[in-house]
């Protein structure tokens, strides 16, 4: 048999969506359930490819044109080119993936001064027959003779109506009569001739020819190019052309036309959800001039095409087995679809669709896994602005500038502009936000006082970023529009000023900051997970989350932990499902209450001896604090860093803070600016941190240690199954790892000898330094486990500081210079290399090594996936984040085994 090159609807189904298109395939299959589609046949995609690279057709595409043509005419009992009862086709684009509004259209082919006499007396209605005619040579000339406007040029035929219009003094065009739509028609062709010196085709076989060819050829238009280009979808897919019978809308009270969803694109609630006109064609519906009725109201109008419609949405349902939003026509009270697809939605109703179809047994509960994209689960986690008061926001120009969105939710508050004073007016209950130019660790008080942060600089891994997302605190960095003026307690934004005490509100979700006080909503998942709400709500949306974690934690094999450095955070982890901690960073305790004052005595100490005396004021607090997370966190394991900034962020920098510093601690204000001097570094990222410290001062990671280890002991007596785990920061070589891990075990003989009782604990390493990961099967020899500091190593993997990454990441971002924001999502090109050369030579010399993650992309859907894929034990990451990883991980599991035909 000859090649085929066209199908009809009839043979054909879904699964042929790269031959036959989108919506080729899906018309096929919904003749094939036996829809009411008109008839019609699909030329496929690989006839486009060839077209666009030769200009010509493969050989016999015309005779299988013809014949589908000629079974068309025995289907409908009309005749193409027929005097009195003319066969009229649409003739439409339909790619593999849907490129709305991308290519081109021609509706009522085969018209001409003849057919047109045919299809007023099959419907009685000249002004209907000269409607169509004038719109279809209207669309053909746009189409395939080219007068379609480009940029700000007027549309000719536009013109030409308007122009219609004033000379008959209408206003609408259904106010023109028949008589005055036939001479339009005219002017329109001789508007084409004028235009192209061609006539305007009268046999309807060029007529079709000319509308193959040139949707066809819109593969290959500027905008289609361009969307491409966008989604990432190949040029070699082509499209494939859909000619079909055309039915009508417009041909009277008892005509109508619009547009369904199988569910509510929005809330995604179970409900047939649509819009239609009566008396209209399908663009009338989209186009906006008249306002439609809602689908619900079909009922009364047309009871019989209404109850249909409901039968349709099951079975497309049924078939599909998605939410669908298709197009329908009623004309003369009968139905025809026009097309169907699956739909698009807001995250909530993803969800919302996903669980609902999974629990009616549409799919199974690994397809609604795979359905929901992890991010959208945010929508749930977090506290929102209404989208009423956010489009009146917009409305009224209140949206001020736009920034990073860091960190997830709404925020509004009172502005101040000093950690301090957060922490002052919040103390008289006043809800704030605070704005910064950028935050330092200086700033986390006055961060956990806020009910969101605000920064000028910074990029989202910036440390007002990654803090903020720990603590769940809404956050917009990277603002780069604020001119902030501390000392004068103010911002300007292009001349708006905002003083201290303005209320303002930030948008986590969008980066957007408007002006004034905008009420936020808390979310009901938060409401019964950490407040301990009962909900016997089938639809709330606590039922949606708790569905989803309980199928992911089933399909998932990877671990899941959490960054914490508070019990309290250690406590919302848990409720978001935290199986450990994975980085406890003990320097953001450092700033608890007064006891930096003990930590920069400790700095400024001269001796050892002076050293170890502050050290031994901070081993108590220390304890307490480890203990305190240890009993929130039971038998989960704990990784607890040793010291990691360089400690020049923890003295005062300016005049007033060096002074009262000195009293505090009884030196002279010159020595502690003498120490700020002496500790000043040009590149401290790569300067006197990490291990380096804690080989430069012992007495610090024994400190740590010691208070580690007692804590333990501590609780392990209070009956808890406790499991430390201590992990040094920056190692680069096997030796730095071995002379802090012999500080650890020491302190731990020590301490187990006095306490009485032994714990069990493991002593391991950041991966973080670009050296590490090629020699980790020699520092393996001395780690129980590593946990990969993806901060760092894309840091030095790239060559660019996290901190002033913000300077020209956005440039790049925008260049398409780097695809994603490397400190966001791995580059699994690049660093992902030296994360799997790292485990590789690690487990090389050491088989049962755990392997994690605790860099701020442990987070990230697409990094997740990657560390299930290298073999990780787990990806560790902020509280807020932890659904977001469960589901990425389950995912990733799912995909793994493969199970699944999914539909793309
Ligand atoms: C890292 O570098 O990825 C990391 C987790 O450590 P920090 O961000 O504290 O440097
Ligand atoms: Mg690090």
């Amino acid at each position: 048999m000859a090649h085929k090159y066209v199908y009809r609807f009839n043979e054909g189904d879904k699964s042929m969506k790269a031959l036959l298109g989108g919506k080729g395939a899906n018309l096929a299959e919904m003749t094939v359930i036996g829809l009411p589609v008109p008839p019609g046949f699909t030329i496929t995609t690989e006839v486009c490819i060839h077209y666009a690279d030769t200009g010509r057709y493969q050989d016999g595409v015309d005779v299988q044109v013809g014949d589908a043509l000629a079974s068309l005419e025995e289907d409908t009992g009309k005749r193409f080119g027929d005097p009195s009862d003319p066969l009229l086709l649409s003739v439409r684009s339909g790619a593999r993936a849907s490129m709305p509004g991308m290519m081109d259209t021609v509706l009522n082919l085969g018209l001409n001064d003849t057919t047109v006499q045919g299809l007023i007396a099959q419907t009685d209605n000249p002004r209907f027959g000269y409607d169509c005619y004038r719109r279809f040579v209207n669309m053909y000339g746009d189409v395939v003779m080219g007068l379609k406007p480009e940029g700000d040029e007027g549309d000719p035929f536009e013109e030409a109506l308007e122009a219609m219009k004033k000379e008959r003094g209408v206003k609408l065009d259904t106010e023109l009569t028949a008589d005055d739509l036939e001479e339009l028609t005219r002017r329109f062709k001789a508007l084409v001739r004028e235009r192209t010196g061609e006539d305007f085709p009268d046999d309807p076989k060029d007529q079709l020819w000319g509308a193959i060819s040139a949707v066809f050829g819109s593969w290959n238009n500027d905008r289609a190019v361009a969307y491409r280009r966008l989604y990432d979808i190949p040029d070699t897919w082509g499209t494939a052309v859909n000619i079909q019978t055309m039915v009508y809308g417009n041909t009277g009270e008892e005509s109508g036309t619009g547009v369904g969803f199988t569910r509510n694109p929005a809330s995604g609630e179970n409900h047939f959800y649509g819009e239609f006109l009566v008396n209209a064609q399908g663009e009338d519906v989209v186009a906006g001039v008249r306002t439609p009725r809602p689908v619900d109201e079909l009922e009364e109008v047309f009871p019989e095409a209404h109850r249909q419609l409901l039968d349709v949405r099951d079975t497309l349902e049924r078939e599909l087995r998605d939410m669908q939003d298709f197009e329908f026509t009623i004309e003369r009270g009968r139905l025809y679809m026009l097309q169907t697809r699956n739909g698009k939605r807001t995250g909530l109703a993803a969800i919302r669709i996903a669980v609902d179809m999974a629990d009616e047994g549409l799919i199974s509960p690994q397809e609604a896994l795979m359905r929901i994209d992890p991010e959208q689960l945010n929508q749930l986690l977090r506290p929102v602005f209404s989208a009423e008061d956010t489009q009146k926001a917009v409305d009224e120009g209140r949206v001020l500038a736009k920034g990073l969105p860091a960190g997830p939710g709404a925020a509004s508050g009172r502005v101040v502009f000093t950690a301090p004073d957060a922490v002052a007016w919040a103390a008289r209950n006043e809800k704030v936000l605070l704005v910064r130019d950028f935050t330092s660790p200086d700033d986390i008080r006055g961060m956990d006082a806020a009910q969101g942060i605000l920064t000028a600089q910074g990029g989202m891994t910036s440390h007002a970023a990654l803090v903020a997302r720990q603590m769940g605190k809404v956050c917009i960095v990277g603002c780069g529009a604020l001119d902030i003026d501390v000392r004068a307690r103010r911002f300007e934004v292009d001349g708006t000023v905002v003083a201290e005490g303005d209320w303002l509100s930030i948008d986590g979700f969008t980066g957007e900051v408007i002006l004034g006080r905008l009420e936020t909503r808390p979310p009901e998942v938060l409401q019964v997970l950490l407040e301990g709400v009962e909900t016997e709500d089938e639809s709330h949306s606590y039922r949606y989350y708790a569905e989803i974690m309980q199928w992911a934690d089933k399909e998932r094999t990877l671990g899941v932990r959490t960054n914490a450095d508070q019990p309290d955070q250690a406590a919302n982890a848990i409720a978001f499902g935290a199986e450990g901690i994975g980085l406890c960073r003990t320097e953001h305790m450092f700033f608890e209450g007064e006891r930096i004052m003990d930590v920069r005595a400790m700095i400024l100490s001269g001796t050892t001896a002076e050293r170890e005396a502050a050290l031994a004021r901070l081993l108590p607090m220390q304890r307490d604090d480890f203990a305190g997370i240890f009993r929130v966190m039971g038998s989960r394991p704990v990784t607890i860093r040793t010291l990691d900034p360089p400690l020049h962020e923890f003295l005062p920098h300016d005049d007033a803070d060096q002074r009262a510093t000195a009293e505090a601690l009884g030196v002279d204000v010159e020595s502690v600016a003498a120490k700020v001097a002496e500790l000043h570094e040009n590149n401290p990222m790569l300067g006197h941190r990490g291990c380096r410290l804690g080989i430069a001062f012992p007495e610090i990671t024994r400190m740590q240690s010691r208070a580690i280890l007692e804590a333990a002991a501590l609780v392990k007596k209070e009956g808890l199954d406790v499991h430390p785990e201590v992990m040094i920061p920056l190692v680069g070589t096997k030796k730095e790892l071995e002379h802090q891990e012999a500080e650890v075990r020491a302190v731990a003989a020590e301490v187990f000898a006095e306490q009485g009782v032994a714990v069990d604990y493991t002593v391991g390493t950041m991966i973080e330094i670009p050296r590490a990961c090629l020699t980790a099967d020699r520092i393996a020899e001395a780690a129980e486990f590593f946990s990969f500091g993806t901060n760092d190593l894309t840091q030095m993997g790239f060559g660019v500081s996290r901190d002033d990454a913000g300077k020209f990441l956005p440039l790049y971002l925008k260049e398409e210079i780097w695809p994603v924001d490397p400190f966001e999502s791995l580059d699994q090109e690049g660093i992902g290399q030296l994360v799997e050369m790292g485990i590789k030579k690690g487990r090389s010399t050491r088989d049962d090594l755990k392997v994690g993650i605790c860099g701020e992309q442990g987070g990230d859907p697409a990094t997740v996936k990657f560390c299930h894929r290298v073999g990780m034990d787990y990806v560790s990451c902020s509280p807020f984040r932890l659904p977001v990883a469960r589901l990425a991980a389950a995912q990733a599991a799912i995909e793994e085994h493969g199970e699944l035909e999914l539909e793309k």
